[in-house]
Formats: structure tokens, C-alpha cells, sequence
């Protein structure tokens, strides 16, 4: 008969994904044979080192999974990151999962991670998108002729059109213009996360820049009765960084927050300077977002499934704000509690 001891020893041993356990500072106490398989480390050389001295990432500094599930007593499931393993350039995605556990008082005991190699999930999302990317380029030219068509005939160019024609014509119309849109935002997303598209990179107050868009935005604020306020700290200080596509990542997100945000709600502009990066942030009191759609609203098409699909919208933004703010080296994550907000960050790095 096995010991509980023995049992759990065979289970980590076996256990076909990576993991590692850390005590209450960070420290690791347990690193299983897969994990060793994955990060080219033995058990020996990292038991007793903090984790982040391990493996470092760009997670490490403000969004620390283990941290946040101590904060919100949730598990962080499904998540990607790219670590380097000893500060190696070398790079290795991962996708993770996290849960800090607590004792009776609620206490952070310890922190378990369980992470597999991404390789190959990033090469089929690789494929995937270019796939995609072909198909909606192709996509582009008939769908501009049948829109040059329908204009003509909405203008009567073909002959005079009966009541119900017309509104058979502005329902395609309208309909076209969409597909266009669709089109136009995702080949733009793939060309900024493939490289293509040169950043026309300047020097640029991020605080003005913010406050500018979030002008643009008051009229449609003030129709939903929300309030936008802002709080910008000692961000003055100017980076480079190209104006137009930041400008539409401060629009994705603030046009996200209107949109599903309740009326008569608050939405809190947020800058502020932390070393050598500046941090947007834009909090709402909307719907909030599970843990599980955190771990997927970046991805091209995503929308989450609930009463918020009865809003317009692609999927596109939020991907494009990930592509833009991976674009600038800079982060983007989100905290959120469903029922109460969400907040949206972006981090981008101060250069000279
Ligand atoms: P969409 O065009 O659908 O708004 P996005 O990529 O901008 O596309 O957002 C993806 C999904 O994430 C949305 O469909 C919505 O379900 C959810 N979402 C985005 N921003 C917020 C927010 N501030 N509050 C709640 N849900 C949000």
C-alpha cells in the first residue's frame, strides 16, 4: 500500500505537463520531471531559487499570475507568455495555468503553476492566420466591385428603383460596408503583427495624445450618461511611438468601455509614469470579464458570448490593440471582476 508521501511523488513524476510549486516567497519547492524535460533544467539547480529568477518574463513585474490569483482567490487558466529561462535571449512560449493557495485565515501558503511548450500551438496559429490572411485578401477586390455595383444602384444609375428595391439595396449596402470593414481591420492586424507595416515613430505626449482621443469620445459618452474622468500623473514626459495606430489602441479601448459599460457609469482615464514605462489605464464599471474570456479576448474574432454579442462589433479591436501596444515592445493586460469592471493596461516603454 502507498503513502499519500508515495502516491503524490508517482503522481508529479508522472504527470504528463510541467510543474512547479512555490512557497509563500516565491521560492521553488517543487519542479516536476516534465518541467525539467521543458526548460532544459534540473530539479536540483532551481529548488530554492525565487521563480522569477528562473524564469523570467515580461508577466513577471505587474502581471504576475500567482499574484493576481492571490488577489482574487481565482485560478489564472489558459494564459500565454514567453519566458526566458536563466535571462536567456533564448525565448520559449508557454501556456500556462495558476492558482495561489490559501490557509484557513486565508493566508498565501503556496503558488502552483502547470505550463506546456507552445511552440507548436504558436506555429498552427502562425499558419492559421496566414491562411486567413490570404483568403480575406482575395476576399478584398470582389467584394469592392460588388460595392462599386451596389452604389451605382442605390444612386438610381441603372434606373429608378420601387420602395422595396431601395430598402433590398441599403440593407446590402450597409451589409457590404461591414464585410469591407471586417476586411480593411483584419488585413491591417495581420500586416502589423507580421511586420509589414512600417511604424511611423515619433517623439509624442502620450497625456496629450490621450486626452485629445478621449475628447472625441464625450459625445457618445454623454449619450449612455457616462462620465469619463481622468487622473494623468507626471506623464509628461515624451516618448516615441507612432501617433496613429496609439491613437487607435486609446480608441479601441475607450470605445470598448462606452459600449458595454452600463448608463449612468464612470470610466476612469488613468497615466502615469512607472521607471522607463508609461501606463495607461482605462477602468470601467461595465459587465466585467471572466477569468476564462481574459485568457482569450485578444485573439482575432473573439467576442464573448452573453447579452454583450447584441453590441456591434468584429472582434478585431482588442486584437488590434495587442498587435499595436506587441508593435511599440510594450504590454497590454487586463484585471477584471465580472459584475463590477474591468481595467485595461498598457504598458509602453519610455525612449529617447
Ligand atoms: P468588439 O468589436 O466585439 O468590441 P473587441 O476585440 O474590441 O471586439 O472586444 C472583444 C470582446 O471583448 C467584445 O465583443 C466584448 O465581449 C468584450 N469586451 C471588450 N471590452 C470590454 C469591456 N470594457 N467590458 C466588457 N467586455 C468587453
Amino acid at each position: 500500500m502507498l503513502s499519500k508521501q508515495q502516491l503524490c511523488d508517482l503522481v508529479l513524476a508522472g504527470l504528463p505537463v510541467a510543474l512547479f510549486v512555490v512557497d509563500e516567497d516565491f521560492s521553488i519547492v517543487e519542479f516536476n520531471p516534465a518541467a525539467e524535460k521543458i526548460t532544459g533544467k534540473k530539479q536540483s539547480e532551481v529548488l530554492g531559487k525565487r521563480c522569477t529568477d528562473v524564469f523570467s518574463s515580461s508577466l513577471c513585474r505587474n502581471e504576475c499570475p500567482l499574484r493576481e490569483s492571490d488577489r482574487t482567490g481565482m485560478p489564472c487558466l489558459g494564459r500565454e507568455a514567453v519566458i526566458h529561462i536563466d535571462g536567456d535571449q533564448d525565448e520559449l512560449p508557454i501556456l500556462f495555468s495558476s492558482r495561489a493557495l490559501h490557509d484557513d485565515s486565508g493566508k498565501f501558503i503556496c503558488g502552483i503553476e502547470v505550463f506546456r511548450d507552445a511552440t507548436d500551438v504558436r506555429l498552427l496559429e502562425a499558419n492559421k492566420r496566414n491562411l486567413i490572411s490570404l483568403f480575406t485578401h482575395d476576399l478584398k477586390a470582389p467584394v469592392a466591385i460588388i460595392g462599386g455595383f451596389v452604389d451605382r444602384l442605390v444612386q438610381g444609375k441603372a434606373g429608378p428603383l420601387n420602395k422595396k428595391q431601395a430598402r433590398y439595396l441599403d440593407t446590402i449596402h450597409k451589409e457590404i460596408s461591414r464585410l469591407e470593414q471586417y476586411i480593411f481591420s483584419f488585413l491591417d492586424i495581420a500586416r502589423i503583427e507580421s511586420g509589414q507595416l512600417e511604424l511611423q515613430q515619433a517623439e509624442c505626449n502620450l497625456a496629450e495624445l490621450v486626452r485629445e482621443i478621449a475628447t472625441g469620445f464625450e459625445v457618445q459618452a454623454a449619450k449612455k450618461h457616462i462620465r469619463l474622468e481622468f487622473d494623468i500623473q507626471q506623464a509628461d514626459e515624451p516618448i516615441i511611438l507612432d501617433r496613429l495606430q496609439i491613437g487607435r489602441v486609446v480608441s479601441n479601448l475607450l470605445d470598448n468601455a462606452i459600449k458595454y459599460s452600463d448608463p449612468d457609469s464612470t470610466i476612469y482615464i488613468l497615466l502615469s509614469q512607472d521607471a522607463d514605462q508609461l501606463i495607461l489605464e482605462i477602468r470601467d464599471q461595465g459587465p466585467g470579464i471572466s477569468v476564462r474570456d481574459q485568457g482569450q479576448i485578444f485573439a482575432h474574432f473573439y467576442r464573448i458570448d452573453d447579452e454583450r454579442r447584441a453590441v456591434q462589433g468584429t472582434g478585431l479591436g482588442l486584437a488590434a490593440v495587442k498587435a499595436i501596444v506587441d508593435a511599440h515592445d510594450g504590454r497590454v493586460w487586463i484585471h477584471s471582476t465580472p459584475g463590477t469592471g474591468s481595467s485595461f493596461f498598457v504598458a509602453l516603454p519610455i525612449r529617447k
